[in-house]
């Protein structure tokens, strides 16, 4: 029986290919970026066949390179960056304008024109979401806004929508499948989250005719086959593609975090933090979005995500901008180099602050200096004013879950710091688990598609084949955690509302 399975994890700044074995191993690797296109400020734009020609050249790499066969590889499965918007002919395959990116803002004025308008709850209810640029809805609007003749094509019938999952499989299939996962649709700002459909409304109130919009199908079922017209895959005819979710909702099953109360961040420039919260959609008070996690077999789960805007970013200020230190990798030894942080707080609100605060004037801040801070003490605060900001991100969290968070796991260039993983166990009060293979998005995709095809029984056995590297636990006296954390809050109060 074909034991392998392949997961095509399309980014942001890169397409990459992973083939996984049965036991989660890695067996080969491809990575091809992509160029950035920046055409005006705030703008981003990717081509949709640079997109589709990195992925393919990474997966025939991967796959040549593997030594495997035609027979060794029961499934594809697909992860991307989400909320990217493609819109494409339907008989040609030709896109009609480039992706519009999740990260442009170019529809922000259209979103505070729908936001002024009343329509907050109405959107959060439905879809879980805050009214932002970020999600697809606005994006599509623009382009058949702006793009001659789009909007007529768009009526007629002539055009499609997809995020990246859905750009992937109907290239993949031939144009056969115009599908995308719930977790992708869940960050479209059209998808209701209850109903795991399409809303009539918002496509109305976004002027977007629903005809172009691929059908939402679950996490883990066959959406359809490969085509033999991919030159350097033709051997590769027929494997069912039957797996995919949004890059975020596959790291939280690639970490193995399927029951509620367990939450994956991520350690990047900033932090992606997300929570299972089960089948019960969550209802945010704080700001959090509520999202589709996966749906499997007819069981639809949910999650809650939040994000810390500056975490890495701050090392990189700390190394690029005041030369406190030279690599990244320093600031464990500096930080461990004082038995504490000598009463300094850096709050790097460098960008305002995200979830609880909300506060968009809010900016950074060191508080607590004296004569005798030094470096090593700057760095420490550095790094505990990440996990500090973690901690208050997930207090959010569990709130609005109504129940506490069991374990974090952890994954991202900055979780490699030891100090930074022992210090956020500490204040955070629950273990850090952090697994043996790092590739967790890419193994989430692959897993929901070996699910389907048989590779692998159940979602529990995700548990099975993740390993953990390291798992940290608390050790921090819990009234000293307390107290710093109060400290924290107070340095906090004088970051905000200061621009
Ligand atoms: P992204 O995907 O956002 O580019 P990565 O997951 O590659 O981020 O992580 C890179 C970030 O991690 C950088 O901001 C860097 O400063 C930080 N980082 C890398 N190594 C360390 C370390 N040993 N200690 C603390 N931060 C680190």
């Amino acid at each position: 029986m074909s034991q392998h399975v392949v997961a095509l994890d399309q980014g942001t700044t890169s397409s990459r290919t992973i083939i996984f074995d049965k036991q989660g191993k890695i067996k080969a690797l491809a990575q091809y970026p992509f160029a950035q296109i920046y055409p005006q400020p705030g703008w981003v734009e990717h081509d949709p066949m640079a997109i589709l020609y990195t992925q393919i050249g990474s997966f025939t790499e991967a796959f040549h390179s593997s030594g495997l066969k035609r027979e060794d590889i029961a499934a594809i499965g697909i992860t991307n960056q989400r909320e990217t918007t493609i819109i494409w002919d339907k008989v040609s395959g030709r896109p009609v304008y480039n992706a519009i990116v999740w990260q442009c803002r170019r529809t922000a004025p259209l979103c505070e024109e729908i936001r002024q308008a009343g329509y907050t709850d109405m959107i959060r209810a439905k879809t879980g979401l805050v009214i932002d640029a970020y999600f697809s809805g606005s994006k599509i609007r623009w382009i058949l806004d702006n793009v001659p003749g789009a909007r007529e094509r768009a009526e007629r019938g002539e055009l499609l929508f997809g995020t990246v999952d859905s750009w992937l499989i109907w290239n993949l299939t031939g144009g056969k499948a115009h599908v995308t996962d719930y977790s992708n649709a869940s960050r479209t700002m059209l998808f209701n989250i209850h109903t795991l459909s399409w809303d009539e409304e918002l496509c109305e109130l976004l002027k977007i005719p629903m005809c172009m919009l691929p059908k939402p199908v679950s996490n883990s079922e066959v959406y359809g086959t490969m085509t033999d017209k991919i030159p350097g895959l033709e051997e590769l005819a027929g494997t069912p593609i039957c797996g995919a979710a949004g890059d975020q909702q596959a790291a939280l099953l690639g970490q193995g975090c399927i029951y509620p109360g367990e939450a994956k961040n991520t350690y990047g420039t900033g932090c992606f933090t997300m929570m299972n919260t089960g089948t019960k959609v969550p209802v945010s008070e704080n700001g959090l979005l509520s999202c589709v996690a996966w749906s499997i077999n007819g069981k639809t789960e949910y999650c809650l995500e939040g994000s810390v805007f500056n975490a890495g970013s701050t090392v990189q200020w700390m190394r690029d901008e005041l030369h406190l230190i030279q690599s990244a990798s320093e600031t464990q030894a500096l930080a461990e180099s004082v038995p504490d942080n000598g009463g300094v707080y850096l709050v790097s609100a460098f960008t305002g602050l995200g979830a609880p605060y909300w506060d968009m004037y809010a900016r950074g801040a060191m508080v607590g200096i004296t004569r005798g801070t030094t470096r090593a003490h700057m760095v420490r605060a550095g790094l505990e004013g990440i996990a500090y900001q973690v901690k208050d991100l997930i207090d959010a969290m569990e709130q609005d879950a109504g129940a506490p968070m069991q374990i974090l796991k952890v994954d991202g260039g900055a979780s490699v710091n030891g100090f930074l993983m022992q210090f956020q166990a500490d204040i955070l009060r629950c273990p850090i688990d952090r697994p043996a293979m790092v590739e967790t998005t890419a193994l989430g995709a692959a897993f929901l598609a070996g699910l389907c095809a048989g590779v692998w029984k159940d979602i529990s056995d995700i548990t099975e084949i993740r390993e953990s590297q390291h798992i940290f636990r608390p050790k921090m006296d819990a009234v000293q955690a307390r107290e710093y954390c109060d400290r924290w809050h107070k340095a906090v109060e004088r970051a905000r509302h200061w621009e």
